[in-house]
């Protein structure tokens, strides 16, 4: 496995140690329906304006057919909200932003949807993250994940001194949640982080990756193919059908980062 966390890994360790396995052996992700139109959104997102009409149509045909137009509603509508709150800033898309931790050897990955220089109203230069959500309204999670984002940039960007904007944009509403990254707060942040960093080595030397079947269980990638959830199903993996119950993750449409 390789020497890198980024915010999805980090979620997924704390959430069940084997989901955080599955994602870094590069196990065949499920994707639900919603978690696709998400992904197709932000891959459209991140291409010039010219190139989307033949990435989506391409998307599209991936889809069953009955399914395409009102995938293609869904996405080009989400699209289209990103594009109006983005008031005419051709902000850098889907930047990634990488920094060496000397003390641990691991690299920090996060891989916001836009990053850019803007000015406050006294000319001042501001870093501004953005993280686009197809979910229907801010989580918890969309909070950590912009502040890991903050920290990243603030790691990788140590000629940067001005303030630096986390966004989480989310479309179906048009709201933009701001907030303010601490830079009197990184070096707690960056901590945290090392802590789980720590706790991933340690897991790795054990081999130790239990499962932990729970709440999170229906909205986890893997729950197909995870022997232990399944068996909570009173169903077989061998069994495809399985009952997803309502959940916070589960009616989340973004795909981890
Ligand atoms: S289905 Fe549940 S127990 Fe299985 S890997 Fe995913 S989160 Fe862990």
């Amino acid at each position: 496995m390789s020497k890198s966390i980024s915010f999805a890994d980090i979620h997924a360790f704390e959430e069940c140690r084997s989901q955080y396995r599955h994602r870094k052996q590069g196990t065949q992700k499920d994707v639900s329906h919603k978690e696709a139109l998400g992904n197709i959104v932000h891959e459209v997102l991140a291409v010039s304006t010219d190139a989307r009409p033949a990435l989506l149509a391409g998307k599209l045909a991936n889809l069953p057919a009955s399914d395409r137009a009102g995938a293609s509603s869904t996405i080009v509508s989400m699209v289209e909200a990103a594009d109006d709150m983005e008031e005419g800033n051709h902000p850098d898309r889907e930047k990634h932003l990488r920094f060496l931790d000397l003390e641990t050897s691991w690299q920090l990955v996060a891989k916001p949807d836009e990053i850019e220089i803007v000015s406050d109203e006294r000319g001042n230069p501001i870093l501004e993250i953005v993280d686009v959500k197809t979910s229907s309204h801010l989580r918890r999670k969309h909070r950590e994940q912009i502040f890991f984002f903050g920290l990243v940039a603030f790691l990788s960007k140590p000629e940067f001194t001005g303030s630096i904007k986390l966004v989480v944009r989310i479309l179906s509403s048009k709201t933009d949640f701001i907030f303010w990254f601490s830079r009197a707060r990184a070096d707690e942040q960056l901590e945290k982080v090392r802590q789980v960093i720590r706790e991933i080595e340690a897991a790795r030397a054990r081999q130790d990756f239990p499962t932990q079947v729970g709440w999170a269980c229906p909205g986890c990638n893997f729950h197909k193919q995870c022997q232990a959830y399944l068996e909570t199903q009173g169903t077989e993996q061998q069994n495809n059908v399985v009952q997803l119950h309502a959940s916070e993750p589960a009616s989340d449409l973004v795909a981890c980062a």
